[in-house]
């Protein structure tokens, strides 16, 4: 069986083709398979009879299954999903007052191995299909459902789950299609936004095929500590990582890069850090999103005290430039940056999730 998910438009497009169908049907679909958050080609009633009965033969609309769903204390809600051999995956909403932020997975584990990070502990399973990353966002609005002016809670769509985006390319990208089509889910380029360590060639890539607002988890004001916490600084230099920040910013969707900086005590988070990272960046219009450790087993960082956060925010804005502290969401469900599969990979609770996953 085909799945229907896996296409973006011109995909489908070039699928009808194939069976005999005009493109305009392939808007159709999308719009009720995407918008209409429908699975079932039954109900898609102002499709034509013949058509339905045609894809029924050969196509399917398949998201992932949700083992689990909790939610948060704070409304942040989390959903594991799976994706089939004993792999589960995690997506988060973060509802705000004035947007509904859908927190992305793009792969099962993650071979990057960044020290600070859970998801990197647990290693590399495998790329998520397309289906599986514009799944997450067609689960979301099914459970979310609509506002009562009848309008989709999710806003904003930030590609910070597991995983990372740009080494899975071609799913991603397809995926990001969708998000943006106004057949699909309509989202303005500046609210998709994509998190990636640093590919340097694919961020080059995303600049032309498919602009989104752009986060790059930076971490460390020099090589020497960025190469100690992110192996592929090892690959892809601050120099030449800055250089490709430039140049994305030609054809990106907002007029800065938004740097991700992790603080972890002692390691990147003093004055002289700071100091260092000014001029790290100066060339480059950006604004940064200073976010604390979250912590998870085994792990040997720590969360800087609250003060050393704060001075630390207070030497970027002195200079001009615009740094927020990310507040730490759904710590209480494990779905705070980092720490998403921290479940997964306990061993106690292991044996609980597989056993679900292979029913
Ligand atoms: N692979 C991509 C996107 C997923 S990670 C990337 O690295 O950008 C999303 C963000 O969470 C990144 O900025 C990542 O560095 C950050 N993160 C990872 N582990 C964390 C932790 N333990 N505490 C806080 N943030 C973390
Ligand atoms: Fe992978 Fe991003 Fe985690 Fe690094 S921080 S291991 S790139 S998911």
């Amino acid at each position: 069986m085909i799945n229907l998910l896996n296409f973006d438009l011109s995909q489908l497009t070039a699928y009808f083709e194939q069976i005999g169908e005009k493109p305009f049907r392939a808007k159709q679909l999308m719009r009720q398979m995407h918008l209409g958050a429908c699975g079932d080609f039954d109900a898609m009633t102002d499709i034509a009879k013949s058509l339905r009965e045609k894809l029924k033969t050969q196509c399917e609309i398949r998201p992932p299954d949700i083992v689990r769903e909790h939610l948060s204390a704070d409304g942040t809600r989390k959903w594991l999903l799976n994706v089939g051999q004993g792999n589960a995956i995690e997506t988060v909403f973060i509802p705000e007052e004035n947007r509904g932020t859908l927190c992305v997975s793009t792969q099962a584990g993650c071979a990057l191995d960044c020290a600070f990070c859970s998801t990197g502990k647990q290693g590399f399973n495998r790329n998520l299909t397309t289906a599986e990353i514009i799944g997450q966002l067609w689960v979301a609005n099914q459970a979310l459902g609509v506002t009562p002016k009848n309008e989709r809670v999710i806003s904003n769509v930030v590609l910070m789950g597991m995983g990372e985006p740009l080494a899975n390319f071609d799913n991603t990208v397809s995926a990001l299609k969708i998000m943006l089509d106004d057949h699909g889910y309509g989202l303005s380029r500046r609210r998709v936004t994509v998190s990636t360590s640093g590919l340097i060639p694919q961020m080059e890539r995303l600049s032309q095929e498919c602009p989104t607002a752009l986060a790059v988890s930076l971490h460390a004001p020099n090589d020497d500590i960025r190469n100690q916490i992110m192996p592929i600084n090892q690959k892809y230099p601050l120099k030449d990582l800055m250089n490709a920040c430039l140049k994305y910013l030609q054809f990106a969707p907002r007029d800065f890069i938004t740097f991700e900086y992790i603080l972890l005590n002692g390691v990147n988070d003093q004055p002289q850090h700071a100091q260092e990272l000014l001029d790290l960046v100066k060339s480059v219009p950006c604004k940064f999103n200073l976010i604390p450790f979250n912590p998870f087993a085994n792990s040997p960082f720590r969360q800087p005290e609250r003060d050393s956060v704060l001075r630390f925010r207070d030497i970027l804005n002195d200079f001009g430039i615009v740094a927020t502290i990310r507040k730490t969401r759904g710590d209480d469900i494990a779905a705070a940056c980092g720490q998403l599969a921290g479940q997964v990979k306990d061993k106690t609770r292991r044996t609980v999730i597989v056993d679900k996953l292979q029913k």
